[in-house]
């Protein structure tokens, strides 16, 4: 089987940031998925499971119910636990969701008190939630975003 495209990027070379990861387009409904890189792949210990599952309940909860919501089609967790996806709706560029990114930082890191949808009916694991490591995660990687603002990949595909 051929690689799929988002393997072909040298992990080696990426850093934090946001990234465009691929662009699909179907019965013309565009959607744009984003690769949220939170920790830096193979240099830096991958994130904590509780805190990245506690970035999901908490960023899911801000863009869904931000002023864009209606474009976001979903944000999670990579397998690798160096970030997180964002899909959404339209062809766009890093730039386009930068700000929404950024206030989804300031949400995390002023969020305090109970985590949405992390009662035990709510969710499949609700024990395993860490709202201060979550922080520390989304600290770093917002102050690397203002600071480097790196939103493509430094390697193509080959
Ligand atoms: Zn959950």
């Amino acid at each position: 089987m051929e690689k799929i495209a988002s393997f072909q990027i040298d992990h080696l070379a990426l850093r934090s940031g946001i990234y465009l990861s691929r662009r699909d387009v179907r019965d013309g409904v565009a959607v744009t998925t984003f690769d949220l890189r939170i920790t830096e792949p193979n240099r830096e210990p991958a994130a904590d499971i509780a805190a990245l599952h506690t970035i999901e309940h908490l960023g899911a909860t801000f863009l869904r119910g931000s002023k864009r919501g209606s474009e976001i089609v979903y944000f999670g967790p990579m397998g690798c636990r160096t970030g997180c996806y964002l899909l959404m709706f339209g062809e766009l560029e890093p730039l386009d969701v930068f700000d929404l990114v950024k206030d989804m930082c300031d949400f995390i890191l002023n969020f305090e008190g109970e985590i949405p949808g992390a009662k035990a009916e709510e969710c499949g694991n609700f024990l395993e939630h860490n709202l201060p490591m979550a922080k520390y995660y989304i600290r770093i990687f917002k102050e690397r975003l203002e600071k480097y603002r790196r939103m493509s990949y430094c390697t193509q595909p080959k």
